[in-house]
């Protein structure tokens, strides 16, 4: 089989040297064991903490190691009761043409008949990131305001379109003209805002006129410096990711205490960060038949991006991090 490997630890932006193709043997299957070949793999910004070796809720890949990661399988052989050959499952199989797994990690893939990649994004962890970050923390009702960054992306085109259904009003931050057509065109948000515009601050606060009531924080940086003046008395700020700070510390654009703690103060904001494992275990099920139906259906709508070839990889997630990918990113391994 074949895998990427950690190369060396980047400073600053990743590049493709950071990571080495390797050819590898598979081990031999105990009992329990499924052994598969990779089909798509997901790639997400998470991925970018675990090349660095600082401290963090996981821990990171060792230099040399497999790069980690989910991606949806074909089971070749099983010696696990759940699963026979032919079953399509998802797991962390890492960046891999094939694995040898024990069941107990894997689950079925399950879509409600909506295509298999969903089980990546929209339906599967990005996807009940959304769900559970608003769920639990972010708690939007009719009227009020939510906006999101990385909108086009699978965890924000999902906030966006869950918080229109619960009434609110979605406002959707994206990087460039096509992500923005897009996020309001075809994803049907209220409003959206191009943050690589000049005029990102005076144009948010625009389409925003009564303010912002839940903040899905997904990106951080020069988005957080517009959003901050908005925020409303008692508003909610689900902490989800921040993007753009993985590829290296703060500087003067993103340095924002003060301001950042005495808009919690005045404000009375709520914020909090969560990990979306935290919740996944309780209530996976649960958003799984609740958004399932309604993704099969078109009523939900998503974007994919798949990029052929594993050797495609790195390159690809490289460019997710300065905002290269329109959609969920996916590397197709195999048929
Ligand atoms: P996306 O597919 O949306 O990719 C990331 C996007 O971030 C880019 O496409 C780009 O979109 C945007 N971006 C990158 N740099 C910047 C920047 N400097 N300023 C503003 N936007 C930027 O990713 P996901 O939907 O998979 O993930 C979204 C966020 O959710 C990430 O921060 C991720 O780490 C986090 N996450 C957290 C989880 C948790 O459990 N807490 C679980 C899953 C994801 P654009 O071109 O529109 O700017």
């Amino acid at each position: 089989a074949r895998h990427i490997v950690l190369q060396s630890r980047p400073t600053g932006q990743p590049g493709q040297d950071n990571f080495r193709l390797e050819e590898f043997d598979l081990p031999e299957a105990n009992e329990g064991d499924v052994t598969v070949r990779s089909l798509y793999l997901s790639l997400d910004p998470y991925m970018r903490g675990r090349m660095s070796d600082a401290k963090s809720y996981a821990a990171p890949v060792p230099v040399g190691g497999a790069m980690e990661g989910e991606a949806i399988s074909e089971v070749v052989k099983s010696r696990h009761n759940n699963f026979a050959p032919g079953d399509i499952v998802r797991g962390r199989t890492g960046w891999s043409s094939g694995a040898v797994i024990n069941g107990d990690q894997l689950r079925r893939v399950e879509t409600h008949g909506a295509p298999i990649t969903t089980s990546l994004g929209s339906l599967g962890m990005p996807g009940f990131t959304a769900w559970s970050g608003l769920k639990f923390i972010g708690k939007p009702t009719q009227g009020e305001t939510v906006a999101v960054a990385a909108a086009s992306g699978p965890v924000g085109s999902m906030v966006g379109q869950l918080a229109r259904l619960t009434g609110a009003r979605a406002v959707g931050i994206a990087g460039g003209a096509e992500k923005c057509a897009f996020v309001k065109g075809e994803l049907g948000f209220d409003a959206v805002v191009d943050h690589r515009s000049d005029s990102f601050a005076s144009d948010l606060q625009a389409a925003c006129p009564d303010g912002i009531d839940v903040y899905f924080e997904n990106v951080g940086g020069h988005v957080w410096n517009g959003v901050l003046p908005l925020l409303n008395q008692f508003a909610r700020v689900p902490v989800c990711g921040l993007v753009a700070h993985y590829n290296g510390a703060g500087s003067a654009d993103t340095d924002q205490l003060p301001a950042t703690m005495s808009t919690i103060l005045r404000r009375s904001l709520l914020v909090r960060g969560f990990i979306q494992t935290e919740f996944a275990a309780d209530h996976f099920d649960e958003f799984l038949d609740e958004v399932g139906p309604r993704v099969a259906s078109g009523k939900i709508r998503y974007r994919e991006d798949i990029v052929n070839g594993l050797e495609n990889a790195p390159e690809a997630f490289v460019g997710m991090l300065s905002g290269k990918n329109f959609g969920k990113l996916i590397v197709k391994i195999a048929e």
